[in-house]
C-alpha cells in the first residue's frame, strides 16, 4: 500500500503513544499531516543502511523493526515498535543512516521528507525537543552496545593471553608482549635481560604423587614468583613445566642476583600436602642480557643455553649466558 495519511484510519491511535509527537494535540495537527505518506515494507527487508542515502524521517505504525550497528549483526541496539521513528540523524545532518534498520515483520509506515518535516518543527516546536530526546535515547542504547562490546573483547583477549592453570600469562601474551618490550627497550637504549626458570625432575614429582599434585606444584611455583618478582619484571608461563621472565632496564648482574634469590625462595618454600607430607622444589634458571641487534629468539637461546649449563652442572642453580666470542 502506498498512500497518503488521510487514508490512514488509526492514525491517532498510533501516534498518540508516539514519542516524537508527545505534547501535540493530534486532532489540530492533522491538516499540517495531510500529505505525508503512508507506505508498507515487507518482513526482511531493509529500511536503511550506512549505504543508502537517506532523507526522510519513517515513524512505524504497524509491524515491528530493528537498529543494529551492522548488516549481519544479531545483537540489535534497538526494536522499533509502532510509533518509534528512525532516520532523524540523516535528516539533522544530512549524511547516511550511521545504522541499518530492517523490518522484522511486515509493517506498515509513515514517511515524512525532510522538506515536509521543517514546516511542521516550525508549526510545533516541541517535535525538535522530542527529536533530540528520541537521539540521545539512541546514543545511549549504542554506548551501552559498545562498552559490553568491548568488556567481552577485553575478557576474550584476557582469556586467550592467560594461562588457565597458573592464572600466570601465558605464551600467546608472551610473543605478543616480549619483543614490543625488546624493541623499546633497543630503542632508548636500556639494558635489558631475561631468565627461563625450568622446574627440576618435575616428571618425577608426577611420577612419583600423580598429575594433580603435579599441578598444584606449577601453582605453588606460580605465586612464588608472582611474589618474589618486581612490579616491573614481565612473567609468563612459557611452556609445560618453563616460566619466563623478562626484566626491563635490568644488566645481567642484577638478574642473576633476581634469579638466585628466586632459586633459593624455591628451594625453601616447599609444597605443603594435606597429609602433611611435603614436596621440596627446586628449579634451574638461564639468565642472558640481550646484545644489540638481538630479536627475542636470540634473547631466548642464550638463556636456554645458559640453562642447559645450570642443568648440566647439577641443577638447583643460576647460570649466566657467556659471549663466546
Ligand atoms: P629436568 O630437570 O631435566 O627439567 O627434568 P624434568 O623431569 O623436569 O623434565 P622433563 O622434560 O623430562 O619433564 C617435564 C614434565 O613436565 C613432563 C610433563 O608431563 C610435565 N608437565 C608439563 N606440563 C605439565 C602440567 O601442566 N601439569 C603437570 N602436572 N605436569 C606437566
Ligand atoms: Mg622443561
Ligand atoms: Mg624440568
Amino acid at each position: 500500500m502506498s498512500g497518503t495519511l488521510l487514508c490512514y484510519p488509526n492514525l491517532n491511535q498510533v501516534l498518540r503513544n508516539s514519542p516524537l509527537f508527545s505534547g501535540i494535540d493530534l486532532s489540530s495537527a492533522e491538516t499540517d499531516m495531510q500529505n505525508w505518506l503512508v507506505r508498507d515494507i515487507s518482513a526482511g527487508q531493509i529500511l536503511l543502511s550506512p549505504s543508502l542515502d537517506n532523507t526522510d524521517l519513517l515513524v512505524l505504525l504497524e509491524g515491528e523493526w530493528v537498529v543494529t550497528l551492522s548488516a549481519n549483526s544479531n545483537r540489535p541496539i534497538a526494536k522499533i515498535m509502532p510509533g518509534g521513528c528512525v532516520g532523524e540523524l540523516s535528516i539533522l545532518d544530512s549524511q547516511r543512516p550511521s545504522s541499518h534498520v530492517l523490518a522484522t515483520q511486515d509493517s506498515r509506515y509513515l514517511v515524512i521528507q525532510r522538506d515536509a518535516l521543517w514546516p511542521f518543527i516550525t508549526c510545533y516546536p516541541v517535535v525538535a525537543l522530542n527529536l533530540l530526546r528520541i537521539m540521545a535515547d539512541r546514543s545511549r542504547d549504542k554506548s551501552e552496545l559498545l562498552e559490553s562490546s568491548l568488556g567481552l573483547l577485553h575478557e576474550y583477549r584476557t582469556r586467550a593471553e592467560t594461562d588457565t592453570l597458573t592464572s600466570l600469562h601465558n605464551r600467546n601474551w608472551l610473543m605478543e608482549i616480549f619483543p614490543q618490550q625488546l624493541d623499546l627497550s633497543m630503542r632508548i637504549g636500556q639494558p635489558l635481560s631475561l631468565i627461563l626458570i625450568d622446574v627440576d625432575f618435575f616428571k618425577r614429582v608426577n611420577d612419583t604423587y600423580g598429575h594433580t599434585v603435579g599441578d598444584q606444584v606449577l601453582q605453588h611455583l606460580a605465586a612464588i614468583m608472582q611474589g618474589n618478582l618486581r612490579s616491573t619484571d614481565l612473567l609468563a608461563r612459557y611452556g609445560g613445566e618453563e616460566f619466563a621472565v623478562m626484566m626491563p632496564a635490568t644488566y645481567a648482574n642484577k638478574a642473576r642476583a633476581s634469579a638466585e634469590r628466586l632459586c633459593r625462595r624455591v628451594y625453601k618454600s616447599p609444597l605443603l600436602l594435606p597429609d602433611n607430607d611435603q614436596i621440596t622444589i627446586s628449579v634451574s634458571i638461564g639468565v642472558a642480557e640481550c646484545l644489540p641487534g638481538w630479536k627475542l629468539d636470540d634473547l631466548l637461546n642464550a638463556s636456554d643455553q645458559a640453562l642447559y649449563i645450570a642443568k648440566n652442572n647439577g641443577r638447583n642453580q643460576v647460570q649466566c649466558w657467556k659471549n663466546p666470542f
